[in-house]
């Protein structure tokens, strides 16, 4: 059993220079400086930080989510001179898409120096690194001065969280202090990419596409693993857990608009019947259908089937609001695997758990 500590909330202003804000990283910086925990937001989703160069402070990490020791961390930077301090060997290819990316929500894995924490990187001989476009997240790691190891801030299996109040639910008392810089922005996590195999190879989807990436780079594959729970042992430890899910059971239905909209509704009934509270992942075009049917009892919008991105930003707030209102099934279409869409069907898989009909 953990012992309970304080949680720390500092309210911080994406304006870093606001004197405020800066008192607040101050102290984040300190608490990470002293080996302890913090929340704090980037650009995808909040992290959750501690020295990427001590064991003994990222042994804290997987302590609070309770994640499983043999899934490494991705490794924050805040200036282009920490690179050389956790990675080697970086390539042509990898240069090219640090020039494209960063900052920014791209996840390169490269070989590892010695001087990472070895629970970082669970072992393994490479390490995953990336600078996240967010100002608090920046100067958070340029004032601790050590490079930032920092998983999503979320209890391991649960959605990422994409406020503060998302970390404040499920790790206060966990961790020494979480920075509240509002809203993230691109709502996923970032795109993880092993530059190691050439060509490079997408381990997971995220907020950098796969069309965004292939103009760069001209050639790079795209791990099969990702696409559904392959039983095949996964590269990138994190895709064999579940995960992002909610606490109800989750229904995608996939197939033509008319006949996906009759499945979900045979499936809301049925549920309905045997007693269970039922939601549908919704779009704002598709909401007003399902709004106001008995057997519907919550009709979430997330973002517009027009645009990928905005379901991208609404997705985890969206799932973690079906739970707030202890909706026990639900029910979603799917989405069209281009750009942002190939990260969204990523994570919406694996929060259905293989609950995948096509019709
Ligand atoms: P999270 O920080 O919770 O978003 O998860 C980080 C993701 O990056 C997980 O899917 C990890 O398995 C993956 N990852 C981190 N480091 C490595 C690495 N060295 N090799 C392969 N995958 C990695
Ligand atoms: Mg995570």
């Amino acid at each position: 059993m953990v012992n309970k500590i304080e949680t720390k909330l500092l309210h911080v202003d994406k304006n870093v220079e606001d004197n405020k804000s800066c008192v607040h990283i101050v102290d984040a910086a300190r608490l990470i400086r002293a080996g302890e925990v913090v929340a704090f937001p980037t650009e995808t989703v909040y992290g959750l930080g501690a020295n990427a160069l001590s064991d003994e402070a990222v042994g804290k990490i997987y302590q609070a989510k309770g994640r499983p020791s043999d899934n490494p961390l991705i490794v924050h930077i805040g200036e282009m001179s920490q690179l050389a301090l956790v990675a080697r060997d970086v390539s042509d290819d990898a240069q090219r898409l640090i020039d494209a990316f960063w900052p920014g929500p791209l996840t390169l894995i490269l070989p590892s120096t010695s001087a990472v924490a070895k629970l970082v990187t669970a072992g393994l001989p490479t390490v995953g690194v990336r600078m996240p476009d967010h100002p608090v997240a920046l100067e958070l790691i340029r004032q601790a001065n050590v490079p930032i190891a920092a998983p999503s801030a979320n209890l391991s299996g649960r959605p990422s969280p994409t406020s503060a109040e998302h970390v404040r639910k499920d790790l206060a008392g966990k961790i020494a202090a979480i920075l509240d810089g509002g809203q993230t922005g691109v709502g996923v996590e970032s795109t993880v990419i092993d530059m190691t195999v050439y060509p490079a190879l997408i381990l997971r989807p995220g907020g950098v596409t796969y069309e965004q990436i292939k103009s760069v780079l001209g050639q790079v594959e795209m791990d099969p693993a990702f696409l559904v729970d392959a039983e095949t042992s996964p590269r990138s430890p994190g895709m064999k857990y579940a995960h992002y899910a909610p606490k109800g059971e989750l229904w995608l239905v996939s197939g033509e608009t008319a006949a996906v909209r009759r499945k979900m509704e045979e499936l809301l009934l049925q549920a309905k019947r045997s007693g269970l509270r039922t939601g549908v992942l919704a779009t704002a075009e598709s909401a007003s259908l399902w709004s106001g049917k008995p057997f519907v009892d919550a009709v979430l919008p997330c973002g517009s089937s027009s645009d990928l991105a905005a379901v991208a930003r609404d997705l985890y707030a969206t799932l973690r609001a079906f739970d707030d209102l202890q909706i026990q099934f639900i029910v979603s279409e799917t989405f069209p695997r281009t750009d942002m869409g190939l990260a969204v069907m990523n994570r919406l898989e694996k929060a259905a758990a293989g609950r995948i009909l096509s019709v």
